[in-house]
């Protein structure tokens, strides 16, 4: 019988790809090198591979200490430096769940995200203890751990310093290749934050795709600054995609402000940076107005997380030598999704057609697949005209979300994955006949405000508590440094004066970041309303957006 299976030997090895694997590489051939992280008090200190993951080996022991797991979460609530990366390779490595906290959610969001995430150790800067303090009643019953400069901690929190040099390495486990090992929290369209966990393959796959000449083209001999910080999106995935190539790396620390960023970048002759747009418009914004810094090492900017303008992209090669690389993604899609390197035909071609392209989303990543589907259901044609919402598949994409109903049965039908297990992006695009992916709108709720969420509908409904507003739509209106920000449409409640800004953002203080208020507010007679009732906040859009 032809179809009878043969008996397979020979077979290649199933090595599991996890962190554990990941990292022993770059301890074994790149444990000397540089590590620089920018602390607290602004002092940067010098590290090295080796040191780091002693220390993660250290952490690791500890948690085990304190109970700890394989599969409990550890929280962190900190900003990008050394012994926030320790977690971020000690955490996974030794087979429990990092639970990197965005701290810049509001405290309801991220009592939700801590709630159920359910977890067991929470780690946070001393500078952000008090910014944690909302939610600090939610785990009186777990340790905290504290990382300060100085020792001092508060009361009944544990020393970072002291715990770790109280433990002795622990070598690191070989968890399951399948198992979760990364936890984000992301902003959802409605309701709370979702939390999105990604298993160690998917970050091992993430990793050494992103390395690739054609994504980042990064290397043993690059110098990576991540000016995003790393609770976004895995840190962009970059620390582990550093870690396979043995990259050397500069954490920022909580500063990403333009003036602290170029003198790292100078100083510590950085080839690759990444940043949401806002960063790249602050820093350019610098450049101009202090001439004669040498960015001459630095090869590649990235550029994601909202959309980057091609007049930021011309600006920065016509006046300062740089190439900005443009990207898609989402925390659900690890997040590189699609990436605009400029194709080798158009190497040749004037720098507006490459600017052009450069100002797209780009083309997939390996192993990512993408597809648009129109309002009617139908698959759009790759014609960079025909417009639909974008759905992407790949090995570290999200399949559900963490703590969800549906986790874990693949034929989850919701609102943001397909029948057939394709994710739903939320973001509508066009596609050209090369790949090339152009956002050009957002079905999804949503205002991204310097590259972090405000969440239209919960603004909506706290403002509708105002006596004097009937009807609100918070819709997003473009801004060239901050990409996007809120503007509240409102129709007055009968028998009362019409509110002012100032009288929203009274009612907003204390229950809204500062940050989530709205710039502008305009009074309508009625909100435009489609036949099901929902508001037509796109045509809101074009009515509210300044002429461009
Ligand atoms: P987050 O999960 O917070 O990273 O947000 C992901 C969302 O950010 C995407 O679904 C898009 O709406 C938006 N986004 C990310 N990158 C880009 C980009 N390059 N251009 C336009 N929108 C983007």
């Amino acid at each position: 019988d032809a179809r009878r299976p043969i008996a397979v030997v020979g077979l290649t090895m199933d090595i599991p790809l996890t962190t554990a694997a990941l990292l022993r590489r770059v301890d074994t051939l790149f444990a000397h090198k540089a590590i620089v992280s920018r602390e607290a008090d602004g002092r940067l200190v010098r590290t090295t591979y080796g040191a780091c993951l002693a220390e993660a080996r250290r952490l690791a022991a500890a948690m085990r200490a304190l109970g700890v797991r394989p599969g409990d979460r550890v929280a962190t609530f900190c900003w990008s430096h050394a012994r926030h990366l320790q977690a971020f390779y000690g955490i996974p490595a030794s087979g429990a769940i990092l639970h990197m906290l965005n701290v810049r959610l509001p405290a309801d969001d991220l009592a939700h995200a801590i709630t159920e995430a359910d977890d067991s150790v929470v780690i946070v800067d001393a500078a952000l203890w008090e910014a944690f303090a909302p939610v600090r009643h939610l785990i009186t019953d777990r340790p905290f751990v504290v990382i300060s400069d100085d020792g001092d901690v508060p009361a009944g929190a544990i020393d970072h310093t002291s715990l770790l040099a109280a433990h002795e390495p622990h070598e690191f486990p070989e968890p399951d290749e399948r198992a979760g090992a990364v936890l984000c929290h992301t902003s959802g369209t409605t309701g709370r934050p979702k939390g999105v966990l990604t298993s160690h393959r998917a970050l091992v796959l993430h990793a050494l795709t992103q390395a690739l000449p054609d994504m980042l083209d990064l290397s043993e001999r690059s110098t990576v600054l991540a000016a995003a910080h790393l609770f976004h999106a895995n840190g962009w995935g970059l620390p582990f995609s550093c870690a396979l190539v043995g990259a050397s790396q500069v954490l920022p620390g909580a500063r990403l402000d333009a003036a602290g960023l170029v003198e790292l970048l100078e100083s510590e002759r950085v080839t690759h940076t990444a940043g949401v747009p806002t960063i790249a418009h602050d820093l350019l914004a610098w450049l101009d107005a202090h001439p004669g810094h040498d960015l001459s090492r630095l090869r590649t900017m990235l550029v994601g997380g909202a959309a980057l303008p091609e007049a930021t992209i011309r600006a920065y090669d016509e006046r300062h030598g740089v190439r900005l690389l443009h990207s898609w993604g989402m925390t659900e899609t690890g997040p590189l999704g699609t990436l605009a390197r400029v194709p080798s035909e158009l190497a040749d071609a004037p720098a507006d057609a490459q600017y052009a392209w450069q100002a797209t989303q780009g083309r997939p990543a390996p192993l990512v697949e993408i597809r648009a589907r129109a309002e009617d259901g139908t698959l759009v044609p790759w014609d960079s005209a025909a417009a639909g919402e974008l759905e992407v598949r790949g090995p570290w994409v999200a399949s559900s979300y963490f703590g969800s109903p549906v986790a874990g049965r693949p034929q989850a039908v919701n609102d943001t994955w397909t029948a057939d297990g394709w994710l739903r992006t939320g973001d509508v695009v066009t596609i050209g006949p090369t790949g090339a992916v152009s956002v050009i709108d957002r079905a999804k709720d949503l205002v991204k405000s310097g590259g972090e969420w405000i969440r239209s509908a919960a603004l909506e409904a706290l403002l509708l508590e105002h006596a004097s507003i009937a009807e609100v739509a918070i819709v997003a209106v473009p801004h060239d440094r901050w990409g996007e920000r809120p503007v509240a449409i409102i129709v007055v409640a009968p028998g009362h004066e019409a509110p002012t800004l100032h009288d929203l953002h009274a009612h907003l203080a204390d229950r809204v970041p500062r940050w989530w208020r709205p710039d502008t507010l305009t009074i309508v007679d009625t909100l435009p309303r489609t036949s099901s009732g929902k508001v037509r906040k796109a045509l809101l859009r074009q009515e509210v957006s300044p002429p461009r």
